[in-house]
């Protein structure tokens, strides 16, 4: 079974490849390890980043529930931002519960003529060093190339050594979905001022993504840089938050038992010979948001048009032009994660951050990875701020961290 091009993953990342080769007349064929109409625990939201890439896979998301901006709420603190408006993205988002979102991507997919297999569980086959294709069972399926989409780092990666970087920071959060009649608010609501049972305050936030079909997606979201976070209980987290939100929103009782999932924000290898890692396998996962399915988009269809430029150096190109455009930007995330993760430094950071309107406007377009490099204004600017600061004090906060 020979193919050009074989992708190990169907979620969002693993069918922006499939779509972009397919298109290009590449004979693809994508290996996802659920079932037609599998589900993935996630938020649903999709940021105007996302909505980007989604136009330049010229996918038709009109029957996603579109988001204006974000409510973000610090304490007593409240703001109601508009998405910033720039030339490089447009000025709206939208919640797209994941089961309908994956499922269309992967209909496109196979519109777009990708042979996609479910219920297949897929390994790379090796020779040496070089990836030639992968096994499904005991069928092998040859290609010069193969793409690892398989989501939060499993065997799959272990196997390539494309597994998550010890001392660097993930995410763990849990979510579900509860009736409310506020389901067609056009705001996603964000609380950054959670804390544990213990009070100790959470790096990460609490979210209300409205999906307008009657249900909101409510979950909680916490970094691993937060002091006693391996003994951090997610559902008592998630029912704290909800009792918080329960009255505002008239929230109804979970219509299924919450889930929870890893963010995976790091990745000590990305790409080898015949292969390379896109999404989540590549730790492609903001760490100031959690948002991962753009970063999932953008790789997936960049991996597949180096292949589609020149195979024999697609490898080392994706993984060139791919840190060109994430990697300082991650970097700079995972060092912001170690100094929220000191809880005498979030609580200040959180005050600035909402204090004011166009505070609170600068902290969604850096948070959010929304700068347009062209017009960077104030936001460029405190980004640059950020950088280098953060850049000489990870040292201080990684080593207090750990003492703390
Ligand atoms: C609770 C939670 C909330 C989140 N909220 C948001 C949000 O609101 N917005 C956002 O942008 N991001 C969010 N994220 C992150 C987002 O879900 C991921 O970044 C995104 O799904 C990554 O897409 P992907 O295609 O790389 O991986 P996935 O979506 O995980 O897809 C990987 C696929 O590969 C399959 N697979 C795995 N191994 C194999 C194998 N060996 N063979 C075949 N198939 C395999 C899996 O079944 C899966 O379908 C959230 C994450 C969590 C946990």
């Amino acid at each position: 079974m020979q193919y050009d091009l074989l992708i190990i993953g169907g979620g969002p990342a693993g069918s922006a490849a499939a779509i972009t080769a397919s298109r290009a007349g590449l004979k693809v064929a994508l290996f996802e390890k659920g079932p037609y109409g599998r589900d993935k625990v996630c938020g649903d939201g999709l940021t105007p980043r996302a909505i980007a890439a989604l136009n330049e896979l010229r996918i038709d998301h009109s029957g996603a529930h579109r988001i204006d901006g974000l409510r973000m709420i610090a304490g007593k603190k409240e703001r109601e931002l508009a998405w910033p408006t720039t030339s490089r993205f447009p000025n709206h988002g939208a919640v797209w519960p994941r089961q309908k979102f994956d499922n269309h991507l992967l209909d496109v997919a196979v519109a777009s003529g990708a042979d996609v297999r479910f219920d297949s569980e897929a390994l790379p086959e090796m020779e040496g060093e070089r990836v030639i294709g992968v096994r499904v069972g005991a069928d092998i399926y040859h290609a010069p190339f193969t793409i690892l989409a398989a989501g939060a780092q499993g065997m799959a990666a272990k196997m390539l050594g494309a597994e998550r970087d010890p001392n660097e920071t993930f995410g763990l959060a849990i979510r579900a979905y509860a009736p409310t009649p506020r389901h067609a608010e056009r705001h996603l609501e964000a609380c950054l001022s959670l804390r544990d049972e213990h009070g100790t305050p959470v790096p990460g936030y609490g979210w209300m993504f409205p999906a307008g079909d009657g249900t909101v997606n409510i979950g909680v979201g916490a970094l691993s840089t937060m002091k006693g976070f391996k003994k951090l209980n997610l559902n008592t987290l998630l029912d704290q938050y909800s009792s918080i939100v329960r009255e505002s929103w008239s929230l109804g009782e979970y219509v299924e038992k919450p889930r929870a999932w890893r963010l995976p924000m790091s990745c000590v290898k990305r790409h080898g010979p015949g292969w390379v890692a896109v999404g989540d396998a590549a730790g492609f996962v903001n760490p100031m948001n959690g948002e991962g399915i753009d970063y999932g988009l953008e790789s997936g269809i960049l991996a597949a048009q180096k292949y589609i430029a020149d195979p024999v150096t697609a490898s080392a190109a994706y993984d060139r032009e791919v840190g060109e455009r994430f990697d300082a930007f991650l970097r700079t995330g995972r060092r912001f994660s170690f100094l929220i993760g000191h809880p005498w430094l979030l609580r200040p950071g959180l005050r600035i951050a909402v204090g004011t309107q166009s505070a609170a406007d600068i902290t969604l377009a850096v948070m959010g990875n929304l700068i347009d490099t062209n017009t960077p204004g104030a936001a460029g600017r405190v980004m640059k701020i950020a950088d280098s600061a953060l850049a000489l004090a990870d040292p201080v906060l990684r080593r207090t961290r750990a003492k703390a």
